[in-house]
């Protein structure tokens, strides 16, 4: 038989004619399958588009007896467009998306079919919850689950694959209303941000009404061929490739970055964003990245849940398209061992109802201290939750990623800039927060002169920073790439919510003591600058220096996620989330237990694939090469050559003989890990053996000698596609 490699390698010639129609204008195609406002004009009463908007502005439930006028009028939408189905769309804790797809039709009591959609079915809906992890929260209360609408992101129509689905856009919660989902925790972050930021534009801007957090992320990946792929198990069952030695040729040429796409890819891309804009999402670049088969793309900014589900949708587009073009997208941090795994960075700033970017620094003395207020505040509340802002990325994939050269570390600091950080000092130095009237000059600082032309220019930047100030936005970038953008987001808006709400107090506090408004912002800006500055960090991320000096100051630097988690349970962490509504004790326990068992299960698949692979695969290459080079010798020495006619042999053959030995002493050992691991009850106590006795000892050593063998061992028997194959063939 024919292996799959080599099936694969054939097929590569004609492996996708896929053709995309023409270029159409991205004005044109944008939004075609969204129910709009615009669209709820045309399809909705008066009455019942008045409801819907104001529920999209207010982020109130649908006025339910409006529900069944605002259902008939997106049917008749939905029908306009070919739909037969509809589904509530949700984001349960698997991360990913997920749908129950339902049809239109139905029966009346007397039997007559008809198309109906009522208010109910698109308010609310009561999924089978039961396969979806809820980290038992179900088990304690009940078993059912509903999901229900989110009217600020609005309904969609999914048309790759087979069939038009009508999509609503929904929260998932178990019966007696604790969250399963992502949804639920970000939208309920959004509204104690808003509020928490509202009351401090206050103090500048009466007119502020409304703060909405502001999300563009930028989304990395890799694209294989489909075939290749499929011919690697470890990739179709864990996304990574857990074995491949690296090809002669890897990214230490730095062609790929600057290089043109490859025109397979090149299709595929104009494809995916094509589908993408009619959904609605604003992609604007793509390009290549650091990595050969490495790609990036990224869309303009939006409102966070909105900017957060249109990242979950894309992932699923990305996937769904790539089918078409015989492709395989890799959404995971590391699908290739030695060279970059792919992030997302969070960019995130917070936007007024009045237009203003309170992340931009301002044209007057006045808006400068309110974009002070808010740049520092950021600051303090990522210095004082940086446990947190770590746990909220940690996942088995962004393990291999945080810390290894490639990617931000482990420990969570903050770039600002020289500029700012002068800014920053000046204030600082002010003995004993000194402010008065005679500091005017202080208040005027000319940051808007000088900051955008400072931080703009790239050379300014600096890459190893985990979170980083970019100018006009802060840019979170150890977030992983197959993540929903919720987890990280939800922390992030939480703990600045938490921070200006103190920071409000604070200030409060001085005002009644009779202070000046400004001068005791000024105040309690210096204080929280002092109390958080050990976070700033300008130097070199990746150094070895950095690691001890964040030491010395105190910052943590958990580099496994089952450790990670635990900032969840904190006592901090309790008081933030259960005093911000976000989650009561039992979601967050709840959630730590959903996370490490997610983390527990794929580093089990792993190490399955693993053992698998090395005895099913590498093991029965491995020998027919040995039995050949033992033909070979006793050939030779048979026909009388001398010693040193198979001497190279032998030495090929002995070290051939020490892998397959070390391999698989090394995979019975790791089994034998694995079933003691399994036998622990405690779940933290389990995810960490997981990772300090199954991976730990194992992963590695069992790696490093098939990686050893695939560079031995006859090419024409190799059975999984090598690096090289996947990485640079298109
Ligand atoms: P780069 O990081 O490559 O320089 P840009 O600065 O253009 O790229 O922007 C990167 C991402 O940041 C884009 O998705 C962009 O829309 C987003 N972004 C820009 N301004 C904001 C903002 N105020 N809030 C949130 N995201 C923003
Ligand atoms: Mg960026």
């Amino acid at each position: 038989m024919q292996s799959l490699r080599s099936t694969a390698l054939n097929n590569l010639s004609n492996a996708s004619d896929f053709k995309v129609d023409g270029s159409p204008k991205i004005t044109a195609i944008f939004n075609e399958n969204v129910f709009t406002l615009k669209v709820a004009r045309q399809f909705l009463s008066d009455e019942a588009y008045k409801s819907l908007a104001a529920s999209i502005k207010s982020g109130k439930k649908i006025d339910r007896s409006m529900g069944s006028h605002i259902a008939n009028g997106v049917r008749a939408w939905a029908e306009s467009k070919g739909v037969t189905h509809f589904t509530h769309w949700f984001q349960p804790l698997t991360g990913l998306s997920a749908e129950k797809h339902d049809s239109f039709f139905t029966l009346k009591g007397d039997g007559t079919p008809i198309e109906e959609f009522d208010g109910g079915a698109l308010i609310q809906q009561e999924p089978d919850a039961s396969s979806f992890p809820s980290g038992g929260l179900r088990a304690t209360f009940e078993a059912r689950g509903y999901t229900a609408w989110d009217p600020s992101s609005p309904a969609f129509i999914m048309e790759i694959g087979e069939g038009k689905t009508l999509c609503i856009p929904t929260i998932f919660v178990s019966y007696t209303g604790e969250s399963l989902d992502t949804k639920t925790p970000l939208l309920k972050a959004l509204v104690a941000l808003d509020k928490a930021a509202v009351d401090v534009c206050q103090y500048f801007d009466k007119n502020v009404t409304r703060v909405t957090a502001t999300l563009g992320w930028e989304q990395e990946y890799f694209v294989v061929d489909a075939g290749l792929s499929n011919a690697r198990p470890d990739l179709v069952l864990t996304g990574r490739t857990v074995f491949g030695h690296a090809p002669a040729k890897g990214q230490q040429l730095e062609d790929h970055y600057f290089g043109s796409i490859p025109e397979r890819v090149y299709a595929f891309m104009r494809d995916f964003e094509n589908e993408s804009y009619k959904l609605g999402i604003p992609l604007r670049t793509r390009h290549n990245e650091v990595a050969p088969a490495q790609f990036e793309c990224a869309p303009i900014f939006e409102e966070v849940n909105l900017a957060v589900d249109h990242n979950t949708l894309l992932m699923d587009v990305m996937t769904r398209v790539a089918k078409r073009h015989n492709l395989k997208v890799l959404l995971h941090e590391k699908p290739f061992a030695g060279i970059n795994g792919s992030g997302k960075h969070n960019n995130w700033s917070m936007a007024t109802d009045t237009g203003v970017n309170l992340l931009a620094p301002g044209k007057t003395p006045k808006t400068n201290l309110m974009f002070l207020t808010f740049f520092v505040n950021t600051i303090k509340a990522v210095h004082t939750y940086a446990d947190l802002l770590r746990a909220s990325i940690a996942s088995a994939g962004n393990d291999h990623r945080l810390g290894a050269n490639e990617a931000p570390p482990a420990i969570i600091s903050i770039f600002i800039g020289k500029y700012l950080t002068d800014v920053l000092n000046q204030v600082e130095s002010r003995v004993g927060g000194k402010f008065d009237e005679q500091d005017e000059a202080m208040l005027k600082l000319d940051i808007h002169k000088s900051i955008p032309e400072l931080m703009l220019d790239n050379t300014d930047r600096n890459r190893t920073s985990p979170f980083a100030f970019t100018g006009n936005k802060f840019e979170f970038r150890a977030v992983g790439s197959s993540a929903n953008c919720a987890t990280s987001m939800t922390a992030l808006n939480t703990i600045v919510a938490e921070t200006l709400k103190q920071f409000k107090k604070d200030v409060d506090a001085l005002i009644e003591k009779g202070e000046k408004k400004e001068i005791a912002i000024m105040q309690i800006i210096q204080k929280y600058i002092v109390e958080s500055k050990a976070v700033l960090f300008e130097g070199d991320g990746y150094s070895e220096a950095w690691a001890q000096e964040a030491e010395k100051r105190g910052l943590p630097n958990v580099k496994t996620t089952p450790l990670a988690l635990d900032a969840y349970l904190t006592e901090q962490s309790k008081a933030l989330f259960e005093s911000n509504g976000i989650y009561n004790h039992l979601e967050l326990e709840a959630r730590h237990e959903i996370m490490l068992e997610d983390y527990i299960k794929k580093v089990q698949i792993e190490a399955r694939v693993m053992g698998e692979l090395a005895t099913t695969y590498i093991l029965p290459s491995a020998i027919k090469y040995q039995n050949i080079l033992i033909n070979n010798i006793k050939g030779l020495k048979d026909a009388g050559m001398p010693e040193t006619a198979y001497s190279n042999q032998q030495q090929i053959l002995q070290r051939t003989c020490e892998h397959i030995m070390v391999m698989s002493d090394s995979v019975e050992k790791m089994i034998e890990a694995r079933k003691q691991a399994n036998e622990i009850t405690d779940t933290r106590e389990r995810a960490i053996a997981y990772c300090d006795n199954v991976k730990g000892p194992y992963f590695d050593t069992i790696r490093y000698h098939v990686d050893k063998l695939e560079l031995l061992v006859d090419d024409a028997h190799w059975l999984l596609p090598k690096y090289r194959e996947i990485l640079f063939l298109r």
